[in-house]
Protein backbone atom coordinates (compact mmCIF):
# COMPACT_ATOMS: atom_id res chain seq x y z
CA UNK A 1 0.00 0.00 0.00
CA UNK A 2 1.40 3.61 -0.61
CA UNK A 3 -0.29 7.08 -0.63
CA UNK A 4 0.05 10.11 -3.25
CA UNK A 5 0.53 13.72 -1.50
CA UNK A 6 -2.84 15.60 -2.44
CA UNK A 7 -0.71 18.50 -3.38
CA UNK A 8 -0.25 17.87 -7.76
CA UNK A 9 2.46 20.17 -7.70
CA UNK A 10 3.98 17.46 -5.88
CA UNK A 11 4.64 13.81 -5.57
CA UNK A 12 5.10 12.72 -2.69
CA UNK A 13 4.58 8.91 -1.86
CA UNK A 14 4.60 7.12 0.90
CA UNK A 15 5.61 3.37 1.27
CA UNK A 16 3.81 1.26 3.82
CA UNK A 17 6.79 -1.45 4.98
CA UNK A 18 4.40 -3.02 7.20
CA UNK A 19 2.46 -4.53 4.50
CA UNK A 20 5.71 -5.52 2.87
CA UNK A 21 8.16 -6.80 5.49
CA UNK A 22 11.16 -7.43 4.43
CA UNK A 23 11.07 -6.22 0.45
CA UNK A 24 12.68 -2.68 0.91
CA UNK A 25 13.07 -3.00 -3.01
CA UNK A 26 8.86 -3.47 -3.11
CA UNK A 27 7.18 -2.13 -6.16
CA UNK A 28 6.75 1.17 -6.13
CA UNK A 29 10.57 2.09 -4.97
CA UNK A 30 11.48 -1.05 -7.44
CA UNK A 31 9.52 0.58 -10.41
CA UNK A 32 10.55 4.39 -9.89
CA UNK A 33 14.18 3.25 -9.52
CA UNK A 34 13.93 1.59 -13.12
CA UNK A 35 12.30 4.48 -14.69
CA UNK A 36 14.44 7.31 -13.59
CA UNK A 37 17.57 4.97 -14.40
CA UNK A 38 16.29 4.74 -18.03
CA UNK A 39 15.91 8.70 -18.08
CA UNK A 40 18.61 9.14 -16.94
CA UNK A 41 17.59 10.88 -14.21
CA UNK A 42 19.61 11.50 -10.90
CA UNK A 43 18.87 9.65 -7.38
CA UNK A 44 19.21 10.34 -4.29
CA UNK A 45 18.95 7.58 -1.36
CA UNK A 46 18.50 9.02 2.14
CA UNK A 47 19.51 5.99 4.73
CA UNK A 48 19.92 6.38 8.24
CA UNK A 49 23.49 5.35 9.66
CA UNK A 50 22.92 6.12 13.40
CA UNK A 51 24.39 3.39 15.23
CA UNK A 52 21.39 2.46 17.49
CA UNK A 53 19.52 1.17 14.85
CA UNK A 54 22.12 -1.03 12.91
CA UNK A 55 23.18 -4.17 14.13
CA UNK A 56 24.35 -7.48 13.03
CA UNK A 57 22.16 -10.19 14.51
CA UNK A 58 22.16 -14.35 14.31
CA UNK A 59 19.67 -15.82 12.18
CA UNK A 60 20.07 -19.32 14.33
CA UNK A 61 19.91 -18.25 18.09
CA UNK A 62 18.80 -14.15 17.72
CA UNK A 63 21.94 -13.22 19.44
CA UNK A 64 23.06 -9.66 19.06
CA UNK A 65 26.63 -8.71 18.94
CA UNK A 66 27.77 -6.32 21.47
CA UNK A 67 30.58 -4.54 22.34
CA UNK A 68 32.21 -5.99 25.83
CA UNK A 69 32.46 -2.19 27.19
CA UNK A 70 29.38 -1.22 26.19
CA UNK A 71 25.71 -1.86 25.75
CA UNK A 72 24.97 -1.08 22.48
CA UNK A 73 25.72 -3.47 18.57
CA UNK A 74 28.78 -3.79 17.72
CA UNK A 75 28.87 -1.61 14.33
CA UNK A 76 30.32 -2.54 10.40
CA UNK A 77 32.81 0.51 9.34
CA UNK A 78 34.45 0.97 5.80
CA UNK A 79 38.11 1.55 6.69
CA UNK A 80 40.20 2.34 3.64
CA UNK A 81 38.60 -1.02 1.00
CA UNK A 82 38.47 -2.74 3.83
CA UNK A 83 35.13 -3.17 6.29
CA UNK A 84 35.95 -3.51 10.04
CA UNK A 85 33.92 -4.51 13.17
CA UNK A 86 33.75 -1.81 16.06
CA UNK A 87 32.15 -0.22 18.67
CA UNK A 88 30.75 3.34 17.83
CA UNK A 89 31.50 4.55 20.99
CA UNK A 90 34.51 3.51 22.82
CA UNK A 91 35.95 2.55 19.29
CA UNK A 92 37.22 -1.13 20.05
CA UNK A 93 37.73 -3.14 16.83
CA UNK A 94 36.03 -6.91 16.73
CA UNK A 95 37.29 -10.06 15.05
CA UNK A 96 35.72 -13.08 14.02
CA UNK A 97 31.84 -11.33 13.98
CA UNK A 98 30.43 -13.36 11.19
CA UNK A 99 30.98 -16.19 14.20
CA UNK A 100 28.09 -16.32 16.63
CA UNK A 101 29.66 -16.15 20.48
CA UNK A 102 26.06 -17.93 21.69
CA UNK A 103 25.94 -21.15 19.83
CA UNK A 104 29.03 -20.68 17.52
CA UNK A 105 27.38 -20.87 14.18
CA UNK A 106 28.44 -18.75 11.20
CA UNK A 107 25.29 -17.15 10.58
CA UNK A 108 25.61 -13.88 11.52
CA UNK A 109 23.45 -11.55 9.12
CA UNK A 110 23.31 -7.81 8.73
CA UNK A 111 19.95 -6.80 9.61
CA UNK A 112 20.15 -3.39 8.60
CA UNK A 113 20.59 -1.27 5.11
CA UNK A 114 23.50 0.22 5.53
CA UNK A 115 24.89 3.10 2.88
CA UNK A 116 27.51 0.32 1.50
CA UNK A 117 25.01 -2.30 1.65
CA UNK A 118 22.62 -0.28 -0.26
CA UNK A 119 25.44 0.56 -3.17
CA UNK A 120 26.01 -3.48 -3.36
CA UNK A 121 22.38 -4.22 -3.53
CA UNK A 122 22.01 -0.93 -5.94
CA UNK A 123 24.95 -2.42 -8.44
CA UNK A 124 23.70 -6.12 -8.13
CA UNK A 125 19.83 -5.00 -9.14
CA UNK A 126 20.29 -2.57 -11.20
CA UNK A 127 23.65 -2.48 -12.45
CA UNK A 128 24.09 1.27 -11.46
CA UNK A 129 27.21 2.79 -9.66
CA UNK A 130 26.24 5.13 -6.89
CA UNK A 131 28.69 7.72 -4.66
CA UNK A 132 28.36 7.53 -0.69
CA UNK A 133 29.07 10.70 0.90
CA UNK A 134 31.07 9.51 3.54
CA UNK A 135 30.52 11.06 7.27
CA UNK A 136 33.79 11.86 7.45
CA UNK A 137 33.49 13.86 4.11
CA UNK A 138 32.25 16.78 6.24
CA UNK A 139 35.45 16.50 8.15
CA UNK A 140 37.19 19.79 6.90
CA UNK A 141 36.82 21.93 4.30
CA UNK A 142 39.02 20.76 1.99
CA UNK A 143 36.80 17.18 1.91
CA UNK A 144 34.10 19.28 1.94
CA UNK A 145 35.45 21.40 -1.36
CA UNK A 146 36.59 17.99 -3.05
CA UNK A 147 33.17 16.09 -2.20
CA UNK A 148 30.82 19.37 -3.54
CA UNK A 149 32.92 18.73 -6.72
CA UNK A 150 32.59 15.26 -7.28
CA UNK A 151 28.88 14.79 -6.75
CA UNK A 152 28.06 17.21 -9.33
CA UNK A 153 28.27 14.94 -11.84
CA UNK A 154 26.86 11.85 -10.29
CA UNK A 155 23.65 10.34 -11.47
CA UNK A 156 23.22 8.35 -7.98
CA UNK A 157 23.64 9.32 -4.55
CA UNK A 158 23.60 7.50 -1.32
CA UNK A 159 23.43 9.38 1.91
CA UNK A 160 22.75 10.07 5.78
CA UNK A 161 21.25 13.54 6.67
CA UNK A 162 24.90 14.98 6.60
CA UNK A 163 23.29 15.29 2.90
CA UNK A 164 22.16 19.07 3.95
CA UNK A 165 25.49 20.19 3.46
CA UNK A 166 26.22 19.18 -0.33
CA UNK A 167 22.18 20.28 -0.99
CA UNK A 168 23.08 22.83 -3.51
CA UNK A 169 25.38 20.10 -5.79
CA UNK A 170 23.31 17.82 -6.90
CA UNK A 171 19.26 18.37 -7.51
CA UNK A 172 17.63 15.17 -7.43
CA UNK A 173 14.68 14.33 -9.32
CA UNK A 174 14.06 11.75 -7.29
CA UNK A 175 14.48 11.10 -3.41
CA UNK A 176 14.33 8.03 -1.56
CA UNK A 177 14.10 7.53 2.27
CA UNK A 178 15.18 3.76 3.47
CA UNK A 179 13.14 3.40 6.51
CA UNK A 180 12.60 6.54 7.02
CA UNK A 181 11.04 6.37 10.59
CA UNK A 182 13.47 3.63 12.46
CA UNK A 183 14.98 5.33 14.86
CA UNK A 184 11.80 7.05 15.78
CA UNK A 185 11.26 4.21 18.62
CA UNK A 186 14.12 6.18 21.04
CA UNK A 187 11.79 7.22 24.20
CA UNK A 188 12.46 10.98 23.63
CA UNK A 189 10.06 13.90 23.80
CA UNK A 190 11.15 15.69 20.56
CA UNK A 191 12.04 12.93 18.20
CA UNK A 192 8.91 13.66 15.69
CA UNK A 193 9.68 16.94 15.91
CA UNK A 194 13.04 16.51 14.71
CA UNK A 195 11.99 14.11 12.08
CA UNK A 196 9.52 16.20 10.72
CA UNK A 197 11.31 18.84 10.33
CA UNK A 198 14.23 17.18 8.71
CA UNK A 199 11.70 15.70 5.91
CA UNK A 200 9.58 19.25 5.77
CA UNK A 201 13.00 20.87 4.97
CA UNK A 202 14.24 18.29 2.53
CA UNK A 203 11.01 18.70 0.49
CA UNK A 204 10.49 22.32 0.81
CA UNK A 205 14.41 22.66 -0.60
CA UNK A 206 13.69 20.65 -3.80
CA UNK A 207 10.66 21.98 -5.64
CA UNK A 208 10.88 19.56 -8.61
CA UNK A 209 11.54 17.00 -7.04
CA UNK A 210 9.44 13.64 -5.97
CA UNK A 211 9.88 11.96 -3.35
CA UNK A 212 9.44 8.18 -1.98
CA UNK A 213 9.01 7.85 2.43
CA UNK A 214 9.53 4.20 3.33
CA UNK A 215 7.80 3.52 6.68
CA UNK A 216 6.38 1.31 9.65
CA UNK A 217 4.07 4.04 10.87
CA UNK A 218 2.27 4.93 7.90
CA UNK A 219 -0.86 6.76 9.80
CA UNK A 220 1.67 8.50 12.20
CA UNK A 221 0.19 12.42 12.03
CA UNK A 222 4.25 13.15 11.35
CA UNK A 223 3.25 11.41 7.68
CA UNK A 224 -0.48 12.97 7.50
CA UNK A 225 1.40 16.68 8.02
CA UNK A 226 4.38 15.84 5.69
CA UNK A 227 1.97 14.82 2.71
CA UNK A 228 0.08 18.15 3.19
CA UNK A 229 3.20 20.30 3.76
CA UNK A 230 1.56 21.65 6.60
CA UNK A 231 3.32 22.43 9.07
CA UNK A 232 1.35 24.99 11.03
CA UNK A 233 -0.98 22.05 11.66
CA UNK A 234 2.00 19.66 12.52
CA UNK A 235 2.70 21.91 15.55
CA UNK A 236 -0.75 22.05 16.63
CA UNK A 237 -0.82 18.50 16.82
CA UNK A 238 3.04 18.33 18.49
CA UNK A 239 1.64 20.46 20.97
CA UNK A 240 -1.11 18.66 21.76
CA UNK A 241 0.76 15.44 22.53
CA UNK A 242 3.67 17.66 24.32
CA UNK A 243 0.85 19.03 26.65
CA UNK A 244 -0.73 15.82 27.60
CA UNK A 245 2.55 13.98 28.84
CA UNK A 246 3.63 17.29 30.31
CA UNK A 247 6.81 18.34 28.07
CA UNK A 248 8.16 21.56 27.45
CA UNK A 249 7.33 24.01 26.72
CA UNK A 250 4.94 23.50 28.90
CA UNK A 251 7.13 22.34 31.52
CA UNK A 252 10.98 22.58 32.44
CA UNK A 253 13.31 20.00 32.83
CA UNK A 254 16.38 19.03 34.38
CA UNK A 255 18.38 15.80 33.92
CA UNK A 256 20.93 15.14 36.92
CA UNK A 257 23.32 12.48 35.20
CA UNK A 258 25.16 9.73 36.85
CA UNK A 259 27.56 7.06 36.01
CA UNK A 260 29.55 4.49 37.72
CA UNK A 261 31.48 1.20 37.19
CA UNK A 262 29.78 -0.69 39.95
CA UNK A 263 26.01 -1.14 39.60
CA UNK A 264 24.93 -1.60 42.69
CA UNK A 265 26.77 1.90 43.71
CA UNK A 266 25.21 3.41 40.64
CA UNK A 267 21.89 2.70 42.23
CA UNK A 268 22.49 2.96 45.91
CA UNK A 269 23.39 6.87 45.08
CA UNK A 270 20.28 7.40 42.72
CA UNK A 271 17.92 5.99 44.90
CA UNK A 272 19.71 8.45 47.69
CA UNK A 273 19.84 11.57 45.93
CA UNK A 274 15.91 10.84 44.75
CA UNK A 275 14.59 10.51 48.11
CA UNK A 276 16.43 13.26 49.29
CA UNK A 277 14.79 15.65 46.33
CA UNK A 278 11.51 13.93 47.15
CA UNK A 279 11.74 15.17 50.41
CA UNK A 280 12.30 18.89 49.50
CA UNK A 281 9.58 18.42 47.08
CA UNK A 282 6.98 17.55 49.55
CA UNK A 283 8.19 19.91 51.92
CA UNK A 284 7.74 22.56 49.33
CA UNK A 285 4.25 21.64 48.59
CA UNK A 286 4.43 21.33 45.14
CA UNK A 287 3.63 18.64 42.67
CA UNK A 288 6.59 18.65 40.96
CA UNK A 289 7.59 15.07 38.76
CA UNK A 290 10.32 12.74 39.02
CA UNK A 291 11.94 9.77 38.02
CA UNK A 292 14.68 7.82 37.48
CA UNK A 293 15.61 6.32 34.28
CA UNK A 294 18.57 4.40 32.40
CA UNK A 295 20.53 6.50 29.89
CA UNK A 296 19.63 4.98 26.12
CA UNK A 297 23.22 3.68 25.93
CA UNK A 298 23.35 2.32 29.40
CA UNK A 299 27.16 0.92 29.80
CA UNK A 300 29.81 2.99 28.67
CA UNK A 301 33.19 2.52 28.55
CA UNK A 302 32.59 0.22 31.13
CA UNK A 303 31.03 2.59 32.77
CA UNK A 304 26.94 2.58 33.91
CA UNK A 305 24.58 5.84 33.10
CA UNK A 306 21.64 6.67 35.17
CA UNK A 307 19.55 9.83 34.61
CA UNK A 308 17.32 11.54 37.21
CA UNK A 309 14.63 13.47 35.63
CA UNK A 310 12.63 16.41 37.14
CA UNK A 311 10.15 18.03 35.32
CA UNK A 312 7.82 21.04 36.45
CA UNK A 313 6.56 24.73 34.92
CA UNK A 314 9.06 26.66 36.55
CA UNK A 315 12.02 24.32 37.40
CA UNK A 316 14.69 26.83 38.52
CA UNK A 317 13.79 28.79 42.06
CA UNK A 318 13.39 25.09 43.20
CA UNK A 319 16.19 23.42 42.12
CA UNK A 320 18.77 26.12 42.67
CA UNK A 321 17.87 25.54 46.33
CA UNK A 322 17.89 22.38 45.98
CA UNK A 323 21.94 22.24 44.37
CA UNK A 324 22.61 24.00 47.55
CA UNK A 325 21.18 22.23 50.19
CA UNK A 326 21.75 18.65 48.72
CA UNK A 327 25.13 19.64 47.51
CA UNK A 328 24.71 18.02 44.21
CA UNK A 329 27.68 19.66 42.45
CA UNK A 330 30.11 17.88 44.88
CA UNK A 331 28.36 14.75 44.54
CA UNK A 332 29.56 14.07 40.99
CA UNK A 333 26.00 14.44 39.52
CA UNK A 334 26.58 16.26 36.05
CA UNK A 335 23.46 18.90 35.93
CA UNK A 336 22.10 19.56 32.23
CA UNK A 337 19.55 22.41 32.02
CA UNK A 338 16.79 22.53 29.75
CA UNK A 339 18.30 19.45 27.74
CA UNK A 340 17.50 19.09 23.81
CA UNK A 341 16.75 15.61 24.49
CA UNK A 342 16.72 12.90 27.36
CA UNK A 343 18.62 9.87 26.44
ZN1 LIG B 1 23.73 -17.69 17.48
ZN1 LIG C 1 32.47 -0.11 23.17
Amino acid sequence: MYILSEKKWKKIALVNLLAWPSRLFWELTDKSIKKYISNWKKILFITNRKWFSSSNICKDCGHIPRCEHCSIPIAKYKNKEQFIHMCPICKRIYENTWVCQKCWWTNIIESWIWTYKLQEILQEKYNIKSFIIENTDINSKNKILKTQKEIQNKQFIISTNIFSQYSKNFIPDLIIFFNADTWLSIPDFNVWEKHFLFLYEFIKKYPTSNFIIQTYDIEHYVYKYILQLDLDWFWKKELEYRKQFNYPPFSEIVVLKYKNEIEESLYRKMSKLESELKYLIEKENIDIEIYQTPQLVYKKFWKYNYNIIIKWKDIKPFFDQAIKRLRIKEKWFQIDWLPNNLI
